[in-house]
């Protein structure tokens, strides 16, 4: 659900002027992007797709117009961690409200129990795009959040001095163990059930 969302959303800040229709627009693309037969059953599927309609039906009438046009959807924020090139996907990014207000860079997030500031504070993730969003969009002052499409609010992401050192280490290990080891056997686990090469995994065919 959370692709179909996402997508939708994306689509409707970049094809410009959102306020539009938004509500009709966001289910015609919800409708085109929703994958229904990746869920466990018909029950499911007609559960998640009438969650995924009124998640977007919300957001059409709060956020859409509280926020009428973003500076881009879908950007690639890139920059240099650990002495490493990296990437990271920010989903919305909205002008400053005003003289000496931030950047807004935003990720959206649909799961069913919001991450708190303290669990993102933590997250490899939402850290990587904290930073990356600092030196991409530099010298602006940057604001970095989650929003969470249920309930609809902004967490923002915040790391302490702590918490910002732990991300490099982590990084800077992650980033030795790529450059070791050339080849990764595949993990069976829940993930398996919306990937798209199952029918091809050596380990489902077991
Ligand atoms: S099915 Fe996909 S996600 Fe699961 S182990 Fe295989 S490649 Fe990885």
């Amino acid at each position: 659900m959370h692709n179909a969302l996402r997508g939708s959303i994306v689509r409707l800040y970049r094809e410009g002027n959102p306020q539009e229709n938004a509500e009709a627009k966001l289910l015609e693309s919800f409708d085109e992007l929703w994958e229904g037969e990746l869920c466990a059953d018909s029950v499911e599927e007609e559960r998640l797709a009438a969650q995924g309609r009124r998640i977007l039906s919300e957001f059409a009438a709060e956020f859409v117009a509280e926020r009428p046009a973003a500076l881009a959807a879908d950007m690639s924020l890139t920059g240099e961690l650990c002495g490493v090139s990296m990437v990271a996907v920010a989903d919305l990014v909205f002008a400053p409200a005003g003289e000496g207000q931030p950047v807004v860079v935003m990720r959206l997030n649909s799961r069913g129990r919001p991450p708190g500031p303290g669990e993102l504070s933590k997250e490899l993730s939402a850290g990587i795009l904290l930073l990356l969003a600092g030196q991409h969009l530099a010298p602006e002052e940057v604001k970095v959040g989650y929003y969470c499409l249920r309930p609809g609010k902004l967490v923002e992401v915040s790391m302490s001095d702590d918490a910002m050192a732990h991300l490099q280490h982590v990084v800077t290990s992650r980033v030795k163990r790529m450059r070791r080891e050339t080849e990764f056997a595949p993990r069976k686990g829940k993930h398996c059930r919306w990937c798209r090469v199952r029918s091809r995994c050596e380990i489902w065919r077991r």
